[in-house]
Protein backbone atom coordinates (compact mmCIF):
# COMPACT_ATOMS: atom_id res chain seq x y z
CA UNK A 1 0.00 0.00 0.00
CA UNK A 2 1.12 3.57 -0.98
CA UNK A 3 1.34 6.10 2.04
CA UNK A 4 -1.56 8.67 2.08
CA UNK A 5 -0.92 11.37 0.03
CA UNK A 6 -0.13 14.88 0.84
CA UNK A 7 -2.11 18.13 -0.36
CA UNK A 8 -0.23 20.31 -2.69
CA UNK A 9 2.08 22.73 -1.36
CA UNK A 10 2.92 24.41 -4.00
CA UNK A 11 5.79 26.98 -3.07
CA UNK A 12 6.29 28.07 -7.02
CA UNK A 13 5.24 31.19 -8.89
CA UNK A 14 1.77 30.29 -9.78
CA UNK A 15 -0.64 32.97 -12.24
CA UNK A 16 -3.87 33.06 -12.26
CA UNK A 17 -6.39 31.69 -14.89
CA UNK A 18 -5.86 33.48 -18.34
CA UNK A 19 -9.33 33.88 -20.77
CA UNK A 20 -9.79 34.32 -24.25
CA UNK A 21 -12.06 36.44 -26.24
CA UNK A 22 -14.91 33.72 -27.18
CA UNK A 23 -16.33 36.42 -29.85
CA UNK A 24 -14.51 37.80 -32.93
CA UNK A 25 -13.33 41.62 -32.56
CA UNK A 26 -13.01 41.88 -28.37
CA UNK A 27 -11.37 45.37 -28.53
CA UNK A 28 -9.05 47.39 -25.96
CA UNK A 29 -8.75 51.23 -26.02
CA UNK A 30 -6.82 53.32 -23.72
CA UNK A 31 -7.07 56.85 -25.33
CA UNK A 32 -5.59 56.08 -28.77
CA UNK A 33 -4.13 53.11 -28.05
CA UNK A 34 -5.90 50.21 -28.75
CA UNK A 35 -5.96 46.63 -30.55
CA UNK A 36 -7.38 42.97 -30.35
CA UNK A 37 -7.71 41.19 -26.95
CA UNK A 38 -5.36 38.15 -27.39
CA UNK A 39 -6.18 37.22 -23.63
CA UNK A 40 -6.90 38.69 -20.19
CA UNK A 41 -6.73 37.38 -16.44
CA UNK A 42 -7.40 39.06 -13.12
CA UNK A 43 -3.61 40.59 -12.91
CA UNK A 44 -3.39 41.78 -16.40
CA UNK A 45 -3.94 41.59 -20.40
CA UNK A 46 -2.28 40.93 -24.12
CA UNK A 47 -3.94 42.95 -26.89
CA UNK A 48 -2.44 43.15 -30.40
CA UNK A 49 -2.21 46.70 -32.09
CA UNK A 50 -1.50 47.86 -35.38
CA UNK A 51 -1.03 51.25 -34.16
CA UNK A 52 2.61 52.67 -32.52
CA UNK A 53 3.75 50.60 -29.79
CA UNK A 54 3.40 52.25 -26.35
CA UNK A 55 6.46 52.23 -24.05
CA UNK A 56 7.58 49.73 -21.22
CA UNK A 57 6.54 51.60 -17.94
CA UNK A 58 3.56 53.77 -19.84
CA UNK A 59 0.63 53.54 -17.85
CA UNK A 60 -2.75 53.04 -19.64
CA UNK A 61 -5.58 54.90 -17.73
CA UNK A 62 -9.21 55.25 -19.25
CA UNK A 63 -8.53 51.41 -20.25
CA UNK A 64 -12.11 49.82 -21.77
CA UNK A 65 -12.54 46.26 -23.34
CA UNK A 66 -15.44 46.15 -26.00
CA UNK A 67 -17.39 43.91 -27.70
CA UNK A 68 -20.84 43.09 -28.78
CA UNK A 69 -22.12 46.43 -27.32
CA UNK A 70 -20.72 45.40 -23.78
CA UNK A 71 -18.21 47.92 -22.60
CA UNK A 72 -16.30 47.48 -19.34
CA UNK A 73 -14.08 49.81 -17.39
CA UNK A 74 -10.61 48.21 -16.24
CA UNK A 75 -7.90 48.91 -13.84
CA UNK A 76 -5.53 51.43 -14.31
CA UNK A 77 -2.30 49.30 -16.00
CA UNK A 78 1.39 49.42 -16.81
CA UNK A 79 2.87 48.42 -19.65
CA UNK A 80 4.95 45.56 -18.98
CA UNK A 81 6.42 43.72 -22.41
CA UNK A 82 6.07 45.37 -25.97
CA UNK A 83 7.04 42.80 -28.78
CA UNK A 84 7.42 44.14 -31.56
CA UNK A 85 7.61 41.85 -35.05
CA UNK A 86 4.75 40.36 -37.41
CA UNK A 87 2.79 40.85 -34.46
CA UNK A 88 2.82 44.07 -32.26
CA UNK A 89 1.98 42.59 -28.85
CA UNK A 90 1.25 44.80 -25.82
CA UNK A 91 1.37 42.89 -22.55
CA UNK A 92 -0.20 45.18 -19.01
CA UNK A 93 -0.04 44.71 -15.53
CA UNK A 94 -3.45 45.78 -13.74
CA UNK A 95 -2.78 48.27 -10.85
CA UNK A 96 -5.89 46.59 -9.30
CA UNK A 97 -7.46 43.68 -9.55
CA UNK A 98 -9.23 42.70 -12.51
CA UNK A 99 -11.53 40.16 -10.84
CA UNK A 100 -14.53 42.20 -11.38
CA UNK A 101 -14.30 43.14 -14.82
CA UNK A 102 -13.41 39.52 -15.73
CA UNK A 103 -16.97 38.81 -14.12
CA UNK A 104 -18.38 41.75 -16.39
CA UNK A 105 -16.77 39.91 -19.75
CA UNK A 106 -17.86 36.64 -19.16
CA UNK A 107 -19.95 36.70 -22.29
CA UNK A 108 -17.53 37.25 -24.52
CA UNK A 109 -14.79 35.56 -22.60
CA UNK A 110 -13.74 31.74 -22.11
CA UNK A 111 -11.06 29.48 -21.09
CA UNK A 112 -8.87 29.02 -23.50
CA UNK A 113 -8.61 25.66 -25.18
CA UNK A 114 -5.60 23.69 -22.92
CA UNK A 115 -8.46 24.26 -19.81
CA UNK A 116 -10.86 23.04 -21.47
CA UNK A 117 -11.19 20.99 -24.95
CA UNK A 118 -10.46 17.31 -24.47
CA UNK A 119 -8.39 17.94 -21.16
CA UNK A 120 -10.21 18.47 -17.64
CA UNK A 121 -8.98 19.47 -14.55
CA UNK A 122 -8.02 16.35 -12.24
CA UNK A 123 -8.44 15.28 -8.71
CA UNK A 124 -5.92 14.39 -6.70
CA UNK A 125 -7.61 10.95 -5.29
CA UNK A 126 -7.04 7.62 -7.22
CA UNK A 127 -3.80 9.16 -9.48
CA UNK A 128 -1.40 5.92 -8.82
CA UNK A 129 -2.17 4.13 -11.77
CA UNK A 130 0.28 2.66 -13.82
CA UNK A 131 -0.61 2.17 -17.30
CA UNK A 132 0.58 -1.42 -18.99
CA UNK A 133 1.36 -2.43 -22.59
CA UNK A 134 -0.64 -5.34 -22.08
CA UNK A 135 -3.85 -2.48 -21.86
CA UNK A 136 -3.06 -1.02 -24.94
CA UNK A 137 -2.23 -4.01 -26.88
CA UNK A 138 -5.32 -5.01 -26.48
CA UNK A 139 -7.29 -2.18 -27.37
CA UNK A 140 -5.17 -2.58 -30.88
CA UNK A 141 -5.24 -5.88 -30.96
CA UNK A 142 -9.37 -6.13 -30.67
CA UNK A 143 -11.15 -7.78 -33.90
CA UNK A 144 -14.51 -6.08 -34.96
CA UNK A 145 -15.19 -5.59 -38.35
CA UNK A 146 -15.90 -1.80 -37.37
CA UNK A 147 -12.28 -0.87 -37.72
CA UNK A 148 -13.21 2.49 -35.55
CA UNK A 149 -14.93 0.27 -32.70
CA UNK A 150 -11.20 0.17 -31.33
CA UNK A 151 -11.27 3.75 -31.13
CA UNK A 152 -14.66 3.95 -28.88
CA UNK A 153 -13.06 1.41 -26.56
CA UNK A 154 -10.33 3.07 -26.08
CA UNK A 155 -12.03 6.82 -25.66
CA UNK A 156 -13.82 5.43 -22.77
CA UNK A 157 -10.51 3.73 -21.03
CA UNK A 158 -8.89 7.44 -21.31
CA UNK A 159 -12.36 9.09 -20.31
CA UNK A 160 -11.89 6.93 -17.03
CA UNK A 161 -8.55 7.79 -16.50
CA UNK A 162 -9.50 11.32 -16.99
CA UNK A 163 -12.35 10.98 -14.11
CA UNK A 164 -9.98 10.04 -11.90
CA UNK A 165 -7.00 12.80 -12.54
CA UNK A 166 -4.62 10.46 -14.13
CA UNK A 167 -5.00 11.27 -17.38
CA UNK A 168 -3.40 14.80 -17.12
CA UNK A 169 -0.76 13.52 -15.05
CA UNK A 170 1.02 11.38 -17.43
CA UNK A 171 -0.26 12.48 -20.94
CA UNK A 172 -0.43 16.34 -22.70
CA UNK A 173 0.21 18.30 -19.64
CA UNK A 174 0.21 21.53 -21.06
CA UNK A 175 3.11 24.18 -21.35
CA UNK A 176 2.08 27.55 -21.39
CA UNK A 177 5.84 28.99 -22.21
CA UNK A 178 8.64 27.24 -24.04
CA UNK A 179 10.58 24.97 -22.83
CA UNK A 180 13.61 25.95 -20.71
CA UNK A 181 15.54 24.70 -17.46
CA UNK A 182 11.98 26.04 -15.65
CA UNK A 183 8.64 26.38 -17.71
CA UNK A 184 4.78 27.22 -17.30
CA UNK A 185 2.81 24.58 -17.04
CA UNK A 186 -1.31 24.21 -16.64
CA UNK A 187 -1.35 22.42 -13.13
CA UNK A 188 -4.89 20.53 -14.08
CA UNK A 189 -4.77 19.96 -9.95
CA UNK A 190 -4.72 23.13 -9.15
CA UNK A 191 -6.34 24.91 -11.92
CA UNK A 192 -3.42 27.45 -12.72
CA UNK A 193 -0.34 27.99 -14.53
CA UNK A 194 2.47 27.38 -12.61
CA UNK A 195 6.12 27.82 -13.23
CA UNK A 196 7.92 23.68 -13.22
CA UNK A 197 11.76 22.87 -12.91
CA UNK A 198 11.68 20.82 -16.04
CA UNK A 199 14.10 18.47 -16.79
CA UNK A 200 12.46 17.31 -19.77
CA UNK A 201 13.74 19.07 -22.31
CA UNK A 202 16.08 17.59 -24.77
CA UNK A 203 17.69 21.00 -25.50
CA UNK A 204 20.41 19.55 -24.13
CA UNK A 205 22.59 22.65 -24.28
CA UNK A 206 19.64 24.80 -24.42
CA UNK A 207 20.82 25.90 -28.07
CA UNK A 208 17.18 26.06 -28.74
CA UNK A 209 17.48 29.55 -26.84
CA UNK A 210 20.70 30.63 -27.96
CA UNK A 211 20.49 34.18 -29.45
CA UNK A 212 22.67 33.25 -32.38
CA UNK A 213 20.29 30.51 -33.14
CA UNK A 214 17.47 32.24 -32.87
CA UNK A 215 18.71 35.44 -34.93
CA UNK A 216 19.52 33.12 -37.71
CA UNK A 217 16.53 31.54 -37.91
CA UNK A 218 14.60 35.24 -37.86
CA UNK A 219 16.52 36.20 -40.66
CA UNK A 220 15.99 33.06 -42.51
CA UNK A 221 12.19 33.13 -41.48
CA UNK A 222 11.70 36.78 -43.11
CA UNK A 223 13.25 36.11 -46.19
CA UNK A 224 12.04 32.67 -46.81
CA UNK A 225 8.55 32.62 -45.21
CA UNK A 226 7.71 29.66 -42.47
CA UNK A 227 7.78 26.51 -45.11
CA UNK A 228 9.46 25.49 -47.77
CA UNK A 229 6.49 23.55 -49.06
CA UNK A 230 8.33 20.66 -51.48
CA UNK A 231 10.30 17.79 -51.27
CA UNK A 232 13.87 18.50 -51.10
CA UNK A 233 13.98 16.47 -54.26
CA UNK A 234 11.98 19.17 -55.98
CA UNK A 235 12.25 22.81 -54.66
CA UNK A 236 12.60 22.37 -51.24
CA UNK A 237 16.08 22.24 -51.08
CA UNK A 238 17.34 25.85 -50.49
CA UNK A 239 20.50 27.12 -49.59
CA UNK A 240 19.57 27.00 -45.58
CA UNK A 241 18.95 23.02 -46.86
CA UNK A 242 22.35 23.16 -47.97
CA UNK A 243 24.64 24.74 -45.85
CA UNK A 244 22.71 22.57 -43.10
CA UNK A 245 24.27 19.46 -44.70
CA UNK A 246 27.40 21.06 -45.38
CA UNK A 247 27.64 21.71 -41.67
CA UNK A 248 26.66 18.38 -40.16
CA UNK A 249 29.29 16.94 -42.76
CA UNK A 250 31.99 18.80 -41.71
CA UNK A 251 30.76 18.40 -37.93
CA UNK A 252 30.85 14.32 -38.15
CA UNK A 253 33.31 14.48 -40.36
CA UNK A 254 31.77 12.72 -43.28
CA UNK A 255 31.59 12.93 -47.20
CA UNK A 256 28.09 13.74 -47.31
CA UNK A 257 24.76 13.93 -45.70
CA UNK A 258 21.37 14.04 -46.37
CA UNK A 259 18.69 15.53 -43.52
CA UNK A 260 15.29 14.15 -43.15
CA UNK A 261 11.88 16.23 -41.81
CA UNK A 262 12.42 14.13 -38.14
CA UNK A 263 14.98 11.46 -36.33
CA UNK A 264 11.80 9.27 -36.86
CA UNK A 265 11.99 9.70 -40.68
CA UNK A 266 15.42 9.24 -40.80
CA UNK A 267 15.56 6.20 -39.24
CA UNK A 268 12.77 4.23 -41.12
CA UNK A 269 13.60 5.83 -44.11
CA UNK A 270 17.41 4.66 -44.21
CA UNK A 271 16.64 1.04 -42.62
CA UNK A 272 14.14 0.36 -45.40
CA UNK A 273 15.98 2.01 -48.10
CA UNK A 274 19.46 -0.24 -47.61
CA UNK A 275 17.53 -3.76 -46.51
CA UNK A 276 14.66 -5.71 -48.70
CA UNK A 277 13.22 -9.00 -47.49
CA UNK A 278 16.15 -11.05 -48.85
CA UNK A 279 18.00 -8.96 -46.27
CA UNK A 280 18.39 -9.16 -42.45
CA UNK A 281 18.14 -6.30 -39.67
CA UNK A 282 19.33 -7.28 -35.93
CA UNK A 283 18.74 -4.85 -33.47
CA UNK A 284 19.46 -3.79 -29.61
CA UNK A 285 16.68 -4.62 -27.58
CA UNK A 286 16.63 -1.15 -25.98
CA UNK A 287 17.39 1.00 -29.12
CA UNK A 288 14.50 3.58 -29.94
CA UNK A 289 11.47 2.37 -31.70
CA UNK A 290 12.35 4.09 -34.78
CA UNK A 291 15.05 2.09 -34.99
CA UNK A 292 12.87 -0.98 -34.59
CA UNK A 293 9.99 0.16 -36.68
CA UNK A 294 12.33 0.93 -40.12
CA UNK A 295 13.59 -2.70 -39.17
CA UNK A 296 10.03 -4.07 -38.89
CA UNK A 297 8.84 -2.69 -42.32
CA UNK A 298 11.86 -3.31 -43.80
CA UNK A 299 11.78 -7.24 -43.49
CA UNK A 300 7.90 -7.45 -43.99
CA UNK A 301 7.47 -8.49 -40.06
CA UNK A 302 9.64 -9.65 -37.24
CA UNK A 303 13.20 -8.50 -37.01
CA UNK A 304 16.11 -9.97 -35.18
CA UNK A 305 17.03 -8.41 -31.44
CA UNK A 306 19.96 -8.84 -29.27
CA UNK A 307 19.88 -8.45 -26.06
CA UNK A 308 21.24 -4.45 -24.85
CA UNK A 309 24.83 -4.38 -25.59
CA UNK A 310 25.71 -8.11 -25.28
CA UNK A 311 28.43 -8.54 -28.17
CA UNK A 312 28.86 -12.01 -28.08
CA UNK A 313 24.93 -12.94 -28.82
CA UNK A 314 24.90 -10.33 -31.13
CA UNK A 315 27.53 -12.65 -33.32
CA UNK A 316 25.38 -15.45 -32.90
CA UNK A 317 22.06 -13.31 -34.31
CA UNK A 318 24.57 -12.37 -36.93
CA UNK A 319 25.45 -15.57 -38.19
CA UNK A 320 21.47 -17.02 -37.84
CA UNK A 321 20.33 -14.69 -40.05
CA UNK A 322 23.37 -15.36 -42.49
CA UNK A 323 22.44 -18.85 -42.49
CA UNK A 324 18.69 -18.16 -43.02
CA UNK A 325 19.22 -15.64 -45.79
CA UNK A 326 21.71 -15.04 -48.87
CA UNK A 327 21.77 -10.93 -48.27
CA UNK A 328 23.38 -8.53 -46.27
CA UNK A 329 22.90 -8.13 -42.47
CA UNK A 330 22.14 -4.24 -40.82
CA UNK A 331 23.35 -3.82 -37.29
CA UNK A 332 21.17 -0.87 -35.38
CA UNK A 333 21.59 0.46 -31.75
CA UNK A 334 21.45 3.60 -30.19
CA UNK A 335 24.62 5.35 -29.31
CA UNK A 336 22.95 7.07 -25.84
CA UNK A 337 19.73 5.07 -25.22
CA UNK A 338 16.98 7.42 -24.86
CA UNK A 339 15.13 5.54 -21.98
CA UNK A 340 18.25 5.09 -19.15
CA UNK A 341 21.09 7.17 -20.76
CA UNK A 342 23.68 4.56 -21.13
CA UNK A 343 26.36 3.94 -23.59
CA UNK A 344 26.48 1.11 -26.64
CA UNK A 345 29.74 -0.72 -26.39
CA UNK A 346 30.50 0.59 -29.47
CA UNK A 347 33.79 -1.47 -29.75
CA UNK A 348 32.89 -4.44 -29.03
CA UNK A 349 29.75 -4.35 -31.17
CA UNK A 350 31.32 -2.64 -34.16
CA UNK A 351 34.10 -5.48 -33.99
CA UNK A 352 30.98 -8.35 -33.82
CA UNK A 353 29.42 -6.68 -37.33
CA UNK A 354 33.10 -6.44 -38.61
CA UNK A 355 34.16 -10.03 -37.92
CA UNK A 356 31.07 -10.97 -39.74
CA UNK A 357 30.64 -8.40 -42.64
CA UNK A 358 27.64 -6.68 -41.15
CA UNK A 359 27.13 -3.35 -41.71
CA UNK A 360 26.95 -0.92 -38.24
CA UNK A 361 24.40 1.44 -38.22
CA UNK A 362 24.56 3.84 -35.07
CA UNK A 363 21.79 6.77 -33.80
CA UNK A 364 23.80 9.23 -32.52
CA UNK A 365 20.64 11.37 -31.29
CA UNK A 366 21.33 11.37 -27.52
CA UNK A 367 25.11 11.79 -28.38
CA UNK A 368 25.93 14.61 -30.36
CA UNK A 369 26.92 17.81 -28.61
CA UNK A 370 26.61 16.10 -25.30
CA UNK A 371 29.10 12.68 -25.21
CA UNK A 372 32.91 12.59 -26.26
CA UNK A 373 35.17 15.03 -25.98
CA UNK A 374 34.27 17.79 -28.47
CA UNK A 375 30.53 16.75 -28.21
CA UNK A 376 30.84 14.50 -31.76
CA UNK A 377 29.37 11.34 -29.98
CA UNK A 378 29.93 7.45 -29.23
CA UNK A 379 32.22 7.35 -32.22
CA UNK A 380 34.83 9.88 -30.65
CA UNK A 381 34.10 8.74 -26.95
CA UNK A 382 35.49 5.25 -27.63
CA UNK A 383 38.35 7.27 -30.13
CA UNK A 384 36.92 5.45 -33.51
CA UNK A 385 35.33 8.60 -35.76
CA UNK A 386 34.63 7.54 -38.92
CA UNK A 387 34.16 3.58 -38.14
CA UNK A 388 30.36 3.80 -38.08
CA UNK A 389 28.78 2.90 -41.62
CA UNK A 390 25.39 4.71 -41.12
CA UNK A 391 25.65 7.27 -38.78
CA UNK A 392 22.30 8.89 -37.78
CA UNK A 393 21.28 11.37 -35.96
CA UNK A 394 18.86 14.18 -35.20
CA UNK A 395 18.51 17.88 -35.02
CA UNK A 396 15.94 17.28 -32.02
CA UNK A 397 17.98 17.07 -29.39
CA UNK A 398 21.21 19.43 -28.83
CA UNK A 399 20.76 20.90 -32.03
CA UNK A 400 17.15 21.93 -30.70
CA UNK A 401 14.57 21.32 -33.18
CA UNK A 402 13.05 19.36 -35.58
CA UNK A 403 14.67 17.17 -37.88
CA UNK A 404 16.91 14.29 -38.61
CA UNK A 405 19.23 13.14 -40.81
CA UNK A 406 22.11 10.72 -41.34
CA UNK A 407 25.85 10.95 -42.70
CA UNK A 408 28.64 8.90 -44.41
CA UNK A 409 30.03 8.15 -47.92
CA UNK A 410 28.82 10.02 -50.93
CA UNK A 411 27.66 6.91 -52.71
CA UNK A 412 25.34 6.34 -49.63
CA UNK A 413 23.97 9.63 -49.36
CA UNK A 414 23.20 9.97 -53.05
CA UNK A 415 21.18 6.65 -53.10
CA UNK A 416 19.48 7.51 -50.00
CA UNK A 417 18.14 10.60 -51.68
CA UNK A 418 16.53 8.20 -54.26
CA UNK A 419 15.81 5.15 -52.04
CA UNK A 420 14.51 6.64 -48.58
CA UNK A 421 11.09 7.36 -49.07
CA UNK A 422 10.28 9.70 -46.27
CA UNK A 423 13.03 11.93 -47.42
CA UNK A 424 11.43 11.35 -50.98
CA UNK A 425 8.08 11.41 -50.60
CA UNK A 426 7.78 14.35 -47.82
CA UNK A 427 8.21 17.98 -47.46
CA UNK A 428 11.55 19.14 -47.05
CA UNK A 429 12.52 21.16 -43.55
CA UNK A 430 11.29 24.84 -43.32
CA UNK A 431 14.36 26.83 -44.58
CA UNK A 432 14.24 28.88 -41.02
CA UNK A 433 14.72 25.85 -39.11
CA UNK A 434 17.62 24.47 -40.97
CA UNK A 435 19.16 27.92 -40.86
CA UNK A 436 18.98 27.77 -37.01
CA UNK A 437 20.09 24.25 -36.98
CA UNK A 438 23.48 25.59 -39.09
CA UNK A 439 23.95 27.83 -36.38
CA UNK A 440 23.17 25.18 -33.76
CA UNK A 441 26.39 23.03 -35.41
CA UNK A 442 28.86 25.72 -35.45
CA UNK A 443 28.27 27.02 -32.16
CA UNK A 444 28.78 23.17 -30.95
CA UNK A 445 31.91 23.43 -33.05
CA UNK A 446 33.33 26.15 -31.92
CA UNK A 447 31.87 26.82 -28.10
CA UNK A 448 32.86 23.99 -25.50
CA UNK A 449 31.32 25.78 -22.41
CA UNK A 450 27.39 24.83 -23.01
CA UNK A 451 29.00 21.33 -23.21
CA UNK A 452 31.55 21.93 -20.14
CA UNK A 453 28.18 23.24 -18.05
CA UNK A 454 26.20 20.46 -18.76
CA UNK A 455 28.82 18.09 -17.38
CA UNK A 456 29.02 20.44 -14.00
CA UNK A 457 25.10 19.93 -14.17
CA UNK A 458 25.55 16.41 -14.60
CA UNK A 459 28.65 15.40 -11.51
CA UNK A 460 26.66 18.10 -9.43
CA UNK A 461 23.15 16.35 -9.67
CA UNK A 462 24.21 12.52 -9.44
CA UNK A 463 26.73 14.03 -6.63
CA UNK A 464 23.30 15.27 -4.78
CA UNK A 465 20.94 12.14 -5.35
CA UNK A 466 23.73 9.98 -3.99
CA UNK A 467 24.25 12.53 -1.03
CA UNK A 468 20.38 12.13 -0.39
CA UNK A 469 20.31 7.99 -0.33
CA UNK A 470 19.82 6.97 -3.91
CA UNK A 471 22.61 5.02 -5.41
CA UNK A 472 22.71 6.49 -9.35
CA UNK A 473 25.53 5.69 -11.38
CA UNK A 474 27.95 8.55 -12.63
CA UNK A 475 25.98 10.25 -15.90
CA UNK A 476 27.33 8.74 -19.35
CA UNK A 477 24.88 11.28 -21.15
CA UNK A 478 22.75 13.97 -20.06
CA UNK A 479 19.85 11.61 -19.05
CA UNK A 480 20.58 10.31 -15.47
CA UNK A 481 17.59 8.22 -13.97
CA UNK A 482 16.70 6.60 -10.59
CA UNK A 483 15.28 3.28 -10.49
CA UNK A 484 12.00 2.60 -9.54
CA UNK A 485 11.45 -0.75 -10.00
CA UNK A 486 7.07 -0.55 -9.66
CA UNK A 487 4.88 0.84 -12.25
CA UNK A 488 2.74 2.33 -9.84
CA UNK A 489 5.12 3.58 -7.39
CA UNK A 490 6.71 5.43 -10.26
CA UNK A 491 3.56 7.26 -11.13
CA UNK A 492 2.96 8.03 -7.21
CA UNK A 493 6.43 9.12 -7.33
CA UNK A 494 6.43 11.44 -10.90
CA UNK A 495 3.20 12.84 -9.44
CA UNK A 496 4.31 13.64 -6.19
CA UNK A 497 7.29 15.63 -7.48
CA UNK A 498 4.85 17.47 -10.00
CA UNK A 499 3.22 18.69 -6.97
CA UNK A 500 6.64 20.38 -5.69
CA UNK A 501 7.11 21.98 -9.15
CA UNK A 502 9.54 19.10 -10.66
CA UNK A 503 8.69 17.94 -14.30
CA UNK A 504 10.37 14.92 -14.91
CA UNK A 505 9.58 11.65 -17.19
CA UNK A 506 7.83 8.45 -15.17
CA UNK A 507 9.53 5.87 -17.56
CA UNK A 508 7.85 2.34 -17.55
CA UNK A 509 7.04 -1.07 -19.82
CA UNK A 510 7.41 -1.14 -22.92
CA UNK A 511 9.59 1.60 -23.22
CA UNK A 512 12.00 -0.52 -20.20
CA UNK A 513 11.69 -3.94 -19.36
CA UNK A 514 9.07 -4.46 -16.43
CA UNK A 515 10.46 -3.85 -13.20
CA UNK A 516 13.05 -1.44 -14.84
CA UNK A 517 10.15 1.59 -14.34
CA UNK A 518 12.37 4.37 -13.84
CA UNK A 519 12.49 8.15 -13.03
CA UNK A 520 14.20 9.74 -15.89
CA UNK A 521 15.67 13.18 -15.79
CA UNK A 522 16.98 15.19 -18.76
CA UNK A 523 19.73 17.74 -17.71
CA UNK A 524 20.80 20.89 -19.90
CA UNK A 525 23.36 23.55 -19.70
CA UNK A 526 20.79 25.97 -18.79
CA UNK A 527 19.32 24.25 -15.49
CA UNK A 528 20.74 26.82 -12.39
CA UNK A 529 22.20 25.58 -8.88
CA UNK A 530 18.83 26.51 -7.52
CA UNK A 531 17.07 24.05 -10.04
CA UNK A 532 19.62 20.98 -8.97
CA UNK A 533 19.07 21.78 -5.22
CA UNK A 534 14.98 22.03 -5.54
CA UNK A 535 14.80 19.13 -7.60
CA UNK A 536 17.34 17.09 -5.39
CA UNK A 537 15.09 18.61 -1.99
CA UNK A 538 12.18 17.50 -3.46
CA UNK A 539 13.86 13.37 -4.43
CA UNK A 540 14.63 13.60 -0.86
CA UNK A 541 11.09 14.26 0.94
CA UNK A 542 9.28 12.16 -1.88
CA UNK A 543 11.97 9.38 -1.20
CA UNK A 544 11.29 9.72 2.61
CA UNK A 545 7.64 9.58 2.15
CA UNK A 546 7.34 6.96 -0.04
CA UNK A 547 9.30 4.54 1.93
CA UNK A 548 12.00 4.50 -0.31
CA UNK A 549 14.93 5.96 1.34
CA UNK A 550 15.82 5.74 4.43
N1 LIG B 1 16.30 8.13 -32.11
C1 LIG B 1 16.36 8.26 -30.77
C2 LIG B 1 17.42 7.52 -30.01
C3 LIG B 1 15.44 9.06 -30.10
O1 LIG B 1 15.47 9.18 -28.77
C4 LIG B 1 14.47 9.74 -30.85
C5 LIG B 1 13.54 10.59 -30.09
O2 LIG B 1 12.69 11.19 -30.23
C6 LIG B 1 14.42 9.56 -32.25
C7 LIG B 1 15.37 8.76 -32.84
C8 LIG B 1 13.38 10.23 -33.08
O3 LIG B 1 13.75 11.54 -33.31
P1 LIG B 1 12.65 12.68 -33.64
O4 LIG B 1 11.98 13.00 -32.35
O5 LIG B 1 13.45 13.77 -34.19
O6 LIG B 1 11.70 12.09 -34.64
Amino acid sequence: MLPQMLPATPRYYSRPPRYVPSASDVRVTSGHIGGALQNISESGLLFQTSAELPTKGDVLSDLHVEAQQVLVRLPEATVVRTINGSANLVACRFEGSGSSALDSLQTVISPPAYITGALRRGSTEGVAKGLTHRQFARFAAKKDRNLLAKCRDFYGYIDGLQEVGAYQTLYRVTSTTGLDHRTSLYNPFSGQEEEFICFDSNSYLGLHVHPRVVQATQEALKSFGYGSPSSQILSGTNRHLRELEETISAFHKREATIVFSSGYAANVGTISALVNKGDAVVADQLSHASLHDGARWAVGGRHKVFPHNDSHALEEVIQDAQRETRGGVLVVSDGVFSMHGGLVDLPAVRMAARRNRATLMIDEAHSTGVVGPTGRGVEELFDCEGSVDVLMGTLSKAPGTNGGYVCGTRELITYLRFFARSAMFSTALPAALCAGATEAFKIMMEDSEPRERLRANCEAFVSGLNQVGYDVEPAESAIITVLIGSPDLVVEFNRRLFQRGVRCAAVAFPAVPNGGELLRFALNARHTKRDLDECIGAMEQVGRELGFLG
